[in-house]
């Protein structure tokens, strides 16, 4: 037999995301008739609000079925740059927006337009799990900076010195933060803000949760620690969590102008344009009623206390308050070096597959976030699921030996 075709060191590279590596093993497990409750992938557990859905049929009855332009349809770049102003009171034309096959690929796009073999990105760690492999497969060099629990995941800035270099290209922020639910406080930003404008470095900010969060009064943000910013700044963001939109794969960005067409050029050469129907869908979310979030948020703010006390009241756990996106975060480590039957728990990854195996619980391990000592739960589940999940995580918890 001929010998397998060989694949490219890039991709050899990079592992498959394991959050939907985790959510697709969950979902083949209850097909086949086992009783799993899934608290690995994050996805609103609400359904599309209903004139989104009506806008993105009216579309195709309306024949908008044909590529669009590269960038999105006029319409809802435009409606993107209003909702900035709006929301914000940032001025971004709809040159500067790119509308693009979910934020996901939005990140994509801006990794492939300005890394360079060996330029180097900085990742606050816990970090969401697409951010390193994404800068690998642009070439660049994916530097991890350390987050840690007792600072609430929130950076600190004397750390982040340590990590720059000359060849630091980029920094790639998350507030709230998928997977601790964290914020970085106005004094991170700051100093995050002085480095960039110092060192000329790229920021990226995936604002993709900005309107899930529990805090009272507005989100610190980078773009509002000094105007100069805005010229180094690329926000990446899109409807999946805020108007349950996941499967319509539609997010966008915006930033400089020459940064956003050469992102256009990487998507003319790669998916052409995203679906024409889901970019009318979109357009109905963000011209219309803007109080969606607000009423999912009204289901996850008792889901996240409950399961933060519950979590807490486990001995040996601790677990940080998620001031945004539907995550829990808590720390499992005091369980590392015990066994099952033998079997030791060594690791997140361990404990993550002996709750599935055992306890029937998905969860997605902390290593897959770039931090051992944790596991993460999506609470974008009923409350139901989330009581009987943690029955069974206790009991399974106290089985280790
Ligand atoms: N950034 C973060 C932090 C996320 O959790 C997600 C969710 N998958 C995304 C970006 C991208 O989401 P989407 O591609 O569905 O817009
Ligand atoms: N962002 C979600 C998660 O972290 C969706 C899965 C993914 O795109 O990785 O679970």
């Amino acid at each position: 037999m001929p010998e397998a075709i060989s694949l490219a060191s890039r991709v050899t590279q990079i592992a498959p995301s394991p959050t939907l590596a985790v959510n697709a093993k969950a979902k083949a497990l209850k097909a086949a008739g086992a009783d799993i409750l899934n608290f690995s992938v994050g996805e609103p557990d609400f359904d599309t609000p209903a004139h989104v859905s009506a806008a993105g049929k009216k579309a195709i009855d309306d024949g908008h079925t044909r590529y669009t332009a590269v960038p999105g349809i006029p319409e809802l770049r435009q409606a993107v740059a209003d909702r900035f102003r709006a929301d914000h009171g940032w001025s971004y034309s709809a040159e500067q927006v790119q509308i693009c096959c979910g934020g996901k690929h939005g990140l994509y796009n801006v990794f492939q337009a300005v890394l360079n073999p060996g330029d180097e990105v900085l990742i606050p760690a816990p970090y969401w799990v697409s951010y390193p492999p994404m800068v690998q497969l642009a070439g660049g060099v994916p530097v991890i900076v350390p987050l840690e629990e007792k600072d609430n995941f929130d950076l600190n800035p004397e750390i982040l010195g340590r990590y720059a270099t000359e060849r630091t290209r980029m920094i790639v922020i998350n507030s709230p933060s998928n997977p601790t639910g964290s914020l970085l406080s106005a004094g991170a930003l700051e100093a995050i803000g002085k480095m960039a404008l110092e060192k000329g470095w790229l920021v990226i900010s995936d604002d993709i949760y900005e309107t899930i969060t529990y805090l009272d009064g507005k989100l610190p943000h980078i773009l509002d620690v000094d105007a100069r910013l805005k010229e180094q700044t690329v926000l990446m963001n899109g409807v999946s969590k805020s108007f349950a939109m996941t499967g319509w794969r539609i997010g966008y960005a915006a930033g400089p102008e020459h940064i956003i067409k050469a992102m256009n050029k990487i998507q003319s050469q790669s998916t052409s344009n995203p679906s024409s129907p889901a970019q009318y869908a979109a357009l109905a979310a963000l011209t219309g009623p803007q109080d969606f979030p607000a009423e999912m948020l009204k289901a996850f703010r008792p889901r996240r206390d409950f399961f933060v006390a519950d979590l807490r009241s486990i001995p040996g756990v601790s677990c940080v308050n998620p001031e945004g996106a539907f995550y829990v975060f808590p720390n499992f480590s005091a369980y590392y070096g015990k066994s099952f039957q033998g079997k030791p728990i060594n690791g997140s990854v361990a404990l993550a597959d002996y709750f599935l195996d055992e306890a029937q619980v998905a969860s997605v391990p902390g290593a897959a976030f770039g931090a051992d000592p944790f596991v993460r739960f999506s609470f974008a589940t009923s409350m139901e699921v989330i009581e009987k999940g943690m029955q069974r995580i206790k009991e399974a918890l106290a089985r280790l030996t």
